[in-house]
This record gives structure tokens, sequence and C-alpha cells, in this order.
């Protein structure tokens, strides 16, 4: 049999052991994790919508009138009303067509994905995609194509010399680094050369734009221009979930096709309407966004001034480039010892070498909170 036991050994003698830590009580930069305070630099609960009092209130609401689970597949009998009326928001917020729930982000990509490209067919997806991203394509046995980070110049060239069906996938804000893929440029590269177009802005939405609609928004880019919209509810939008929103065509065909929808329990409906509590929250808060990237622009200003190396991004993931992997798990144990949380990125989640202290900020954060992180740093400096 396999040394599953010398596996682990290796691993942890590489500096890629992964423990868990056990957080009790709520969501927010205030939290217990290992049974120690600690303040946390490292949930994607970007609004700081995870806890607030009016989601909870809606599930709780939710679930006096429909009771707790899904009970079915959306296609039998668990397809719920409730189900329809985020689907229709979100279509709206969105500014798409149509939109069609999933229970996880991870499956939405890959039921997006391999439904929509197959043997015969090129995906091309960009080298810093989400693992979901990745093992969708995978999963559609199309031919893939990993491109190099945001290179439409490598990639236009293999667009035009490709024939068949072509589907593009990226990141709108990118998970692990926080910079933005060059969507208006995508989209017409995609147009050219008759590709479909599919973003996965899991952290763009709730954040980025005018409205909150993530990067498609931020960039004014229509259904035309970017048909694949996928977002995902438990990061900014606090509950959890996904969705994908697009023209009716293509959502009817997921409905058909998307083997990930298909042949599973749909979301317990009390969360769906928890959702639009958190839509409501977005629309009408304008401030959560406008708070979390002044916190962004005051920690970059600070962490550059101690010295430390950061990645151009201006979303609330502000990575610590630190290189290799035991001094990033240093530097985090450091800061823990201090009261301050942040996660070590170690490969394969990043690519080799390029291990980092990934902070992300939110609206929960206050000033004060980013001046103690910044002091902390200044005190763990290598
Ligand atoms: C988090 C994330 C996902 C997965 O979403 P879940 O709802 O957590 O399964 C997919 N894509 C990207 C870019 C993500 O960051």
């Amino acid at each position: 049999m396999r040394d599953f036991q010398a596996e682990l050994q290796q691993r942890r003698q590489d500096g890629l052991y992964r423990k868990r830590r056990l957080i009790d009580g709520p969501q927010q930069p205030r939290l217990s994790a290992d049974g120690q305070p600690q303040l946390a630099f490292c949930s994607n609960d970007y609004l700081g919508l995870a806890s607030h009092p009016r989601v909870r209130q809606q599930l709780i609401d939710a679930v006096a009138e429909q009771g707790v689970g899904g009970g079915s597949s959306h296609l039998i009998c668990g397809h719920h009303q409730a189900h329809h009326e985020l689907e229709q928001r979100l279509a709206r917020f969105t500014g798409r067509s149509a939109a069609l729930l999933f229970s996880t982000g991870y499956m939405a990509n890959l039921g997006v994905i391999s439904a929509l490209a197959g043997r015969g067919d090129t995906i091309f997806s960009d080298r810093l995609n989400h693992a979901s991203i990745v093992d969708g394509a995978i999963l559609s046995r199309a031919k893939v194509h990993r491109y190099p980070h945001n290179d439409l110049e490598w990639l236009a060239p293999r667009l035009a010399q490709t024939p068949g069906h072509k589907l593009v996938v990226t990141d709108g804000v990118f998970s692990m680094d926080g910079d933005l893929a060059p969507l208006r440029e995508l989209a017409g590269l995609c147009r050219t050369y008759n590709a479909l177009l599919m973003v996965d802005d899991a952290h763009g939405i709730g954040v980025l734009g005018r409205h909150g609609g993530g990067l498609v928004d931020q960039l004014g880019l229509s259904e035309q221009e970017v048909p694949l919209l996928m977002g995902t509810l438990g990061k900014a939008l606090g509950t959890g979930g996904a969705f994908v929103a697009g023209p009716e065509l293509l959502i009817d065909y997921l409905v058909q096709k998307a083997r990930s929808y298909i042949y599973t329990t749909a979301m317990p409906p009390a969360l769906a309407s928890a959702t639009c509590a958190s839509l409501d929250l977005v629309a009408r808060e304008p401030e959560r966004r406008e708070h979390v990237l002044a916190l962004v622009r005051r920690f970059r200003a600070g962490a550059t001034a101690l010295g430390y190396q950061l990645l151009p991004s201006a979303t609330p993931i502000q990575p610590i480039l630190v290189g290799d992997n035991q001094t990033a798990l240093e530097l985090s144990a450091r800061l823990e010892a201090r009261g301050i949380l942040v996660g070590a990125i170690r490969p394969p989640t990043v690519p080799a070498g390029e291990a980092r202290l990934r902070v992300t900020l939110t609206a929960s954060h206050t000033e004060a909170d980013v001046q103690r992180l910044l002091d902390a740093l200044a005190e763990v400096r290598p």
C-alpha cells in the first residue's frame, strides 16, 4: 500500500503541512482561534455581512417559515420560491438576463465549464485561476491551455490559430494576488476570435464597481461582452453558495447540462432568503465598499513604508510576498503570538518560491485595527 505516513512526514519537512484552527463565535475581525483571542486579517467576509444582524434575522425568519433542508435537487422538487427570487435579484444586480444558483463556487465552476466545453473543444485558462476552474477544465475533457498570467500577447495568436469551440476563462479579481484581469481587452479578443468568455468574480462581487456588481460593473461590461459571469455568495455577500449569470439561452442550457447543478440537493432555501438581505445591504450601504477600500490604501502605504514587498493590488486582498515556505510560516506564527491572525499561503495554492502572507481587509475592520497590524508587522520584520 502507498505510504501515506511518509508522504505526510515529507509535507511537514517541506513546510507544506496544513492544519486547521478551531474558530469559535461569529466570523468577524475579533475572534477566538484555538481558544486564543485574535484580530483576524484572513477572512473573505469583505463587507462584514457574515454576522450582520439583518442577514442573521432574515435567515432565522426564513427557517421559521420554510424549515431547514432543501429536501431535493432543483429538477425534482427542491426548486423553492426563495431560490427563484434570489436568481431574479442576482440577474438584476449584475445587469444580466438570468442567473442560476449553485451550492458552492467550486461546484459552479465544475458544472459550468464541464457543461460548456467537451472533447474536441479548447479551453484557455489563466495560469493563476482558482483551483475549481482548473478542476472544471480537467473534468470537461477539452484540450486545456493554461496561459501566462494576464498575457494577451500570448493568447491572441493562439486563439486565432485554434479551430472549433473555444472557451476563455479567468478570475476577475485573482484570489491569491488581488490583481485584476484585463477584461475589456479579453472581451475584445473573444469577440474577434469567436470564443466564449467566462469570468469568475468571486472576490469582486459586492466589493468593486459603483453598485458593488464587481469587476464587470467597475468596467461597465455588458452581457454581450462577458456572457458568463460567475460569482460566489460566501465571500462579500456573507452567506454561502454561488451563481452564474448570463443570457437566458446559456442559463437554460446549464439547467439541462451542468451535472453539479442537477445531481445535488438544492441549497437550503432560507440561505437564499438571507442572501437577499445581503443584496439589500450592498445596495443601501455603499459606505461599506468605500470603507474597506480606504483601509486598503492605508495598509498599503504603511506596509510599503516598513519595507514589505506588496503586489500591485487595489482590492481587499493584500499579499505580502515572502518567498520560501518556512519564512512565511514563521512570520505568520510570530504575528499570531502577538494576537494577529494572517494566513501563510504556500504551494500548491501559489507557485513554488512565492509563499506569502495573505492579508485581507474587511469593512468590519477599523483604522485602529489596521494600525495594530502595521505595528505588529514592524515588530516581526525579518
Ligand atoms: C472562493 C472561490 C471559489 C469557490 O467558491 P466557494 O463558494 O467557496 O466554493 C471559486 N473561485 C474563486 C476565484 C474563489 O476565490
